[in-house]
């Protein structure tokens, strides 16, 4: 589902700060898994997950992605193709305060160019589905730390991608709330989705499949 060959990611590069985090990485993950990326802070671990998620270009290498060569894709193409394959959930929720749950949810699906009513039923049914029904018309500062996530979630699956990608999306939640996020994200990989979690904490990582580890800007064999 993911393949990987031989990635490189320099920031600026040809500068004096030039800063080259990624040096070679090569992986794949197959379709359906469950897997955790750990490293250090700094290590590249949104870096890589960036890339994967088409948020980012690499600079040397291939990642193909559902047997797609993503490459040198400007802001169009890598735009298209993110909306198609990826859902994307991060630490920090980024929901757009001014909207709603529902809204919120069923934003990925305008993108997609579904129709209003429709948008507003399969966003219900994905809050629904996260036990957030009752919550679907407040706004996120009125939710917890939790419920946002659970929101976030929602929306990163509505569009029903291919692959869920997360970056420490249990980074700002209590170790409850830790285990309850980690529990949807498992019944929904359960379902079928690949799912790729970066986390610098071992108990979230031990909830997935595999245990991919970075350092120095490679791989760790495990
Ligand atoms: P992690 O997620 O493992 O903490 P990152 O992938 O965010 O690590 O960052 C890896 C390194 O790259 C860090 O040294 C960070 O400061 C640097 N870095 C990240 N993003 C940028 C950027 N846009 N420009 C320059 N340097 C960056
Ligand atoms: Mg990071």
């Amino acid at each position: 589902m993911l393949h990987l060959e031989n990635i490189h990611k320099t920031y600026n590069l040809g500068t004096p700060n030039a800063l080259h985090v990624l040096k070679g990485i090569s992986l794949d993950i197959h379709e359906g898994e469950f897997v955790s990326i750990m490293g250090a802070s700094g290590s590249g671990k949104s870096t890589l997950l960036n890339i994967l998620g088409i948020l980012d270009n690499y600079d040397e290498g291939n990642y193909y992605l559902s047997g797609r060569l993503i490459k040198d894709l400007n802001e169009t193409q890598g735009a298209r193709l993110r909306n198609e394959l990826i859902g994307f959930v991060f630490q920090s929720f980024n929901l757009l305060n001014f909207k709603n749950a529902l809204e919120n949810v069923a934003l990925p699906l305008y993108y997609k160019g579904v129709p209003r009513k429709q948008r507003y039923m399969l966003a219900m049914e994905q809050l629904e589905r996260m036990g957030l029904k009752d919550w679907a018309h407040h706004l996120p500062n009125e939710m917890s730390g939790g419920q946002k996530q659970r929101v976030a979630i929602a929306r990163a699956i509505v569009a029903q991608p291919k692959v869920l990608l997360a970056d420490e999306p249990t980074g700002a939640l209590d170790s409850k709330t830790t285990v309850e996020v980690m529990d949807v994200f498992r019944q929904l990989n359960a379902e079928g989705i690949t799912t790729i979690i970066v986390t610098h904490e071992q108990s979230v990582a031990d909830t997935t499949q595999r245990i991919i580890r970075i350092k120095d800007g490679n791989l760790v064999n495990s």
